[in-house]
């Protein structure tokens, strides 16, 4: 069974002035352990995507399950990682990444033995006790992952979570940040962009067309240099080119009709 489904689905917007058709007949399926990447015009409803996985918006029409059951509310199956990482200024490492798990009632105990157990398999371990402003943005952002992972989601979506970064810094995070989904075993869904980032860290890349927003092509990302490569040893393989070129040419297609 599929871990993540959208079968025909559709979502509007209301307001009072008006209906906006954000996503069309979308249909999907994500096997545990996959990772998504989803790119598109600028506004087509990417966001609105993740957040009919999340349980934070319903669709309109169609039926978005995850685990065989439909999503009803917000999931705990699921975990967000976002553009900002929003870490409490007065609250040290530790006290941001149990965080989660306080607001879910978690074991407080078994929340901070799993927290510091994370921190320290992903090279946080010294940082426990400092404040977000002592870390670097990448720092931030593993810590942002970790608060995340302490609550045990099956599921994370990350939106735009690089785009706040300069650009040495998002290339080793997203090494970084995509060795810890896998090797947490973790699906993903990552919403972008920028495409190199896109192919460099999905199994699979979405490309959505503009609004109302259907799903115009869905590539297959593989490489004849092999299975599970880093996003840094992706970029490097022969057939990256082939992949990139032909996103940028479809996204050129979508963004110039809308003009
Ligand atoms: P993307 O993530 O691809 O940039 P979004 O999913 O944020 O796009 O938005 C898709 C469309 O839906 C946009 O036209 C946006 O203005 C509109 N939209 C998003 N959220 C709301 C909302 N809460 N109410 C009304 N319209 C919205």
């Amino acid at each position: 069974m599929a871990q993540i489904e959208l079968r025909d689905v559709g979502l509007s917007y209301f307001t009072l002035m008006q209906e906006t058709e954000a996503l069309r007949d979308i249909n999907l399926t994500v096997e545990q352990g996959e990772f998504i990447s989803v790119v598109g015009p600028s506004g087509c409803g990417k966001s609105t995507l993740l957040s009919l996985v999340s349980g934070m918006h319903k669709p309109t029409k169609g039926r978005v399950e995850i685990d065989g059951r439909e999503v009803a509310g917000n999931s705990p199956k699921v975990g967000y990682m976002l553009q900002h990482d929003h870490l409490f200024e007065w609250r040290d490492v530790l006290g941001n990444v149990t965080v989660g798990a306080e607001i879910r009632r978690m074991d407080r105990k078994k929340a901070e033995g799993k927290a510091l157990e994370l921190l320290e398999r992903y090279g946080l371990g010294g940082f426990a006790h400092h404040n977000p402003s002592q870390l670097s943005g990448g720092m931030r952002q593993r810590v942002a992952l970790i608060r995340t992972l302490v609550t045990e989601p099956d599921i994370m979506l990350l939106d735009e979570p690089f785009s706040a970064l300069d650009y040495q810094t998002r290339l080793t995070l997203a090494d970084e940040i995509h060795g810890i989904i896998k090797d947490q075993g973790k699906t993903a869904i990552l919403v972008t962009h920028d495409i190199s980032e896109a192919i460099s860290m999905a199994d699979r890349v979405m490309v959505m067309s503009r609004r109302p927003s259907t799903i115009s092509t869905v590539y297959d990302i593989r490489f004849e240099e092999g299975t599970g490569l880093s996003p840094w040893r992706k970029r490097e393989a022969a057939r990256y080119n082939q992949y990139f070129n032909a996103i940028w040419r479809e996204l050129e297609g979508h963004v110039v009709f809308a003009r």
